[in-house]
């Protein structure tokens, strides 16, 4: 296929699909396809994908097409999507166990769908509901080997949809099942405007209650400055960068994303929200990961398949998994 990585993309962006796209299962040397395939081992191949590393597959918004849905996904060269478990309350945090289920077993009878991972937390939103029945749910769903990851958890004050006492504390007590069961986390972090107050107090709580951990995590739709970004580093944590990394207003992050090591960077697309420019507005969706890897190639001045074998890599080590493992 012409193009190879900017083919695939134009191929999603004008909504077309050829036969070629759909019997590669990783997109970028497709040219040389049918040379390569015996030869690659399966992890090299997997560091050809991109992993989506944030995406909400349970959303309603694609009870009619879910499916389909990943299939794109893994047509644009998605090998992997970590399915956030939060729901739209602790009654809801399985959801994307279920999913992640469901859709593995029919990935090994031979579907062409991403490898899905999944994660269980309570959202800062929904603290307010986070009793000692949500917190030991958490924690059984936590033990479940698929479920990688606590999260989304975090401070969000730009929305208070709890009051900050109250966020605080189920995020103390999130880390505590999480440092239990060993499974690094997820982090939602929005300030109050300009202001790095959300972020101000969430390292006052890491410092105390998550670093002696060790296990790390990722800060999930980075949209702070520098300082942050260089403080969740120091602390372990990847920096995953979102759909809002192409938007016009988003040079200051852009600035930021240019100074990140590329063993420190994931990318996600937070979908069904932000979806990347040239697609603002509409569902987003995991197949659009790969235009915000694309600019974050640009911004580092490394190739798109760097990004590609950095961001898998980076996932793979923090959550200690070994991609043959499943093919
Ligand atoms: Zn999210």
């Amino acid at each position: 296929m012409k193009g190879g990585f900017q083919g695939l993309k134009a191929a999603i962006f004008e909504g077309r699909s050829s036969a070629r796209l759909k019997s590669c299962p990783f997109a970028f040397r497709p040219s040389k396809l049918e040379l390569d395939v015996t030869r690659i081992s399966n992890a090299a191949r997997e560091a050809r994908l991109l992993i989506d590393s944030h995406a909400h597959l349970d959303s309603p918004r694609y009870a009619d097409d879910r499916e389909a849905m990943l299939t794109r996904a893994s047509e644009a060269g998605v090998g992997a999507v970590l399915s956030i478990g939060i729901g739209e309350g602790p009654a809801e945090m399985h959801q994307a166990l279920d999913l992640c289920r469901q859709f593995n077993l029919k990935r090994e009878a031979g579907a062409p769908l991403p490898r899905l991972y999944a994660s269980a937390g309570i959202y800062p939103h929904s603290t307010i509901a986070a009793d000692d029945q949500a917190l030991a749910k958490l924690a059984a769903l936590l033990a479940e080997p698929e479920v990688i990851a606590c999260g989304e958890i975090g401070l969000d004050y730009y929305h208070e949809g709890a009051p900050r006492d109250v966020q605080r504390r189920g995020l103390i007590h999130q880390l505590e099942i999480a440092a239990a069961r060993q499974r690094p986390i997820l982090i939602h972090c929005r300030g109050t405007n300009e202001s790095t107050d959300a972020w101000d107090d969430l390292f006052l709580v890491l410092d105390e209650h998550w670093a002696k951990t060790g296990l790390g995590g990722i800060m999930h739709c980075f949209g702070a400055g520098w300082e942050q970004a260089r403080r969740s580093l120091d602390l372990g944590f990847l920096i995953s960068f979102a759909g809002n990394l192409t938007y016009p207003k988003a040079q200051p992050l852009r600035d930021v994303a240019a100074r990140m090591p590329l063993d420190g960077i994931l990318v996600e697309t937070d979908a069904p929200w932000l979806a990347p420019a040239p697609l603002r507005g509409q569902r987003n969706e995991p197949a659009f990961v790969v235009q915000t890897a694309s600019t974050l190639a640009g911004l580092l001045h490394v190739s798109e398949v760097e990004i590609a074998a950095a961001t898998t890599k980076n996932f793979n080590r923090l959550f200690q998994l070994h991609p043959d493992v499943g093919n």
